[in-house]
C-alpha cells in the first residue's frame, strides 16, 4: 500500500526557501509585509482621500506606466473589484456591440459568458480550442472589441499579446501575466490586471493600462443611452484614477504591497529583470518535467507552455494529488492543479516574486516524493 502523504517529510535540503507556488494569491515578498507592518500607524486606517493613501496611488499609477514603457496618451486606471469585476465593467464600458473571445479555459471563457449574457450587446464570437492549446485571433468586420488573456491561468498557456490586423480594441486579460511576461503596449488597448499574481500583492483591485482610443470608446459610451451601475463605471474610475483615488474606498493594504512590488520590480531593472526571472524558472521546470520519466509539460508546443504558471503532467502510475498533499504536509503550498480541468497534474506559479531556485529545489522534492509514494 502506498504511504500516507502527509506523514513523509521532505529532507531539510529538499524544502524551498519559501514555500508558496500558488497561482493566486501567489507568494508576497516578506521584504512588503515587513514594510507594511513597519508603514501600519501612518498608513493603513487612514483617508484615502488624503496624501499619504494618494501618494501611493499616484506612484502605483507613474510606476507601471514606467514598467510598461507606455507611449504619450496610456493612461493608467483602477478600481475595486479585482479582474471579475472588470469584465462587468469592460462589458459595459468598452464592448460597443459585439465582443471576438478567444476561450482556452475557465477565465477566458468566464468573460466571454459576461458579454454573451449581457442585454445590451450582440452574440459575441466565441472561439475556442482544447485545454492546453489556444486558438487564434481571426478579423472579423462586424466585431468591435477583441478580448483574450496573455495566460490562460487556469491551464498554464501563454500567448503573444498583438493585435488582428483591424481596427477593434484589443482587451488582454494580463491578471497573471502582467509583470512576467513581454508585452508591446502599442498591441493592446487595455492590457488589465490584478494585483495578487505577478505582482506579489494581495487581491480586490483591479489595473487597466488603457490606449487612448480605449479611452475616447470608455469617455463615448459613458455619454450614451446605456446604463452603468456607478460602481462599475469606467468614466468614473477614469475620473478617479486621475486624481490617484478610487470611487470607494480601497483595500489599503492591497495598495501598499502593490506599489512595494511595482518599486521593487523596476529597482530590480524593470520587465527585463521580471521576465528574465520568469524565463529561467521556466527553463528549468520544463527542462526537469522533459528529462522526467513520469512527468512531462501538459502544454504540447513549447511555446505556449506559461513562463509564469506552468502545467505538469503526471504518468498513471504516479498520483499527483498525493504529491500535493505531501508537499502540503511540508509547508510547501498550493501546487494543485486547477480543478475544474481535473487532470493527475500540478501546477506551479513562476511569478517573478518566486525565486528560480526554489523552483529548482521543488522539482528535487517532487522526484523524492514521488519514489517515496510509490
Ligand atoms: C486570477 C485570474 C482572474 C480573476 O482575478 P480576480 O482578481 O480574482 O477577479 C482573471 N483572469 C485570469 C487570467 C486570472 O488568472
Amino acid at each position: 500500500m502506498a504511504a500516507d502523504p502527509t506523514t513523509v517529510s521532505l529532507p531539510p535540503e529538499l524544502i524551498p526557501g519559501d514555500g508558496r507556488f500558488g497561482s493566486g494569491p501567489s507568494k508576497v515578498r516578506p521584504e512588503a509585509t515587513r514594510a507594511l507592518a513597519d508603514a501600519g500607524a501612518t498608513f493603513l486606517g487612514t483617508s484615502h482621500r488624503q496624501p499619504a493613501v494618494r501618494s501611493v496611488v499616484g506612484s502605483i499609477r507613474a510606476g507601471l506606466a514606467d514598467l510598461f514603457s507606455l507611449p504619450d496618451g496610456y493612461e493608467v486606471l483602477l478600481g475595486n473589484g479585482g479582474s471579475t469585476a472588470f469584465w462587468d465593467a469592460a462589458a459595459f464600458g468598452l464592448v460597443e456591440h459585439r465582443a471576438e473571445h478567444l476561450v482556452f479555459g475557465e477565465f477566458s471563457s468566464k468573460f466571454a459568458a459576461v458579454t454573451a449574457a449581457a442585454p445590451f450587446l450582440d452574440d459575441p464570437v466565441v472561439l475556442k480550442s482544447e485545454p492546453g492549446t489556444h486558438p487564434e485571433l481571426v478579423a472579423d468586420a462586424t466585431v468591435d472589441t477583441y478580448a483574450y488573456p496573455h495566460n490562460e491561468t487556469s491551464t498554464g498557456v501563454m500567448t503573444d499579446v498583438h493585435r488582428p490586423g483591424d481596427d477593434g480594441l484589443v482587451l488582454v486579460d494580463a491578471t497573471s501575466g502582467a509583470g512576467g511576461l513581454p508585452v508591446e503596449p502599442t498591441h493592446f488597448d487595455v492590457y488589465y490586471f490584478a494585483p495578487q499574481k505577478c505582482f506579489a500583492g494581495d487581491g480586490g483591485l483591479w489595473l487597466a493600462l488603457c490606449s487612448p482610443a480605449a479611452i475616447e470608446r470608455i469617455e463615448r459610451l459613458g455619454a450614451g443611452e446605456r446604463w452603468v451601475p456607478p460602481s462599475l463605471s469606467l468614466p468614473i474610475a477614469l475620473e478617479n484614477s486621475r486624481l490617484d483615488q478610487t470611487y470607494n474606498t480601497p483595500a489599503l493594504a492591497s495598495l501598499f504591497l502593490l506599489e512595494h512590488s511595482v518599486r521593487w520590480m523596476l529597482e530590480q531593472g524593470g520587465l527585463e529583470f521580471t521576465t528574465a526571472r520568469c524565463d529561467r524558472s521556466a527553463e528549468i521546470l520544463y527542462g526537469w518535467a522533459e528529462a522526467s520519466t513520469f512527468a512531462q509539460p501538459f502544454v504540447a508546443k513549447p511555446s505556449e507552455r506559461s513562463h509564469v504558471s506552468g502545467t505538469i503532467d503526471f504518468v498513471d502510475e504516479v498520483d499527483a494529488s498525493a504529491i500535493a498533499k505531501a508537499l502540503r504536509a511540508n509547508g510547501v503550498v498550493d501546487t494543485e492543479p486547477y480543478r475544474k480541468l481535473g487532470r493527475n497534474q500540478l501546477r506551479i506559479a513562476m511569478f517573478p516574486a518566486i525565486d528560480p531556485d526554489d523552483v529548482a529545489t521543488l522539482t528535487h522534492a517532487i522526484d523524492y516524493l514521488a519514489e517515496a509514494l510509490r
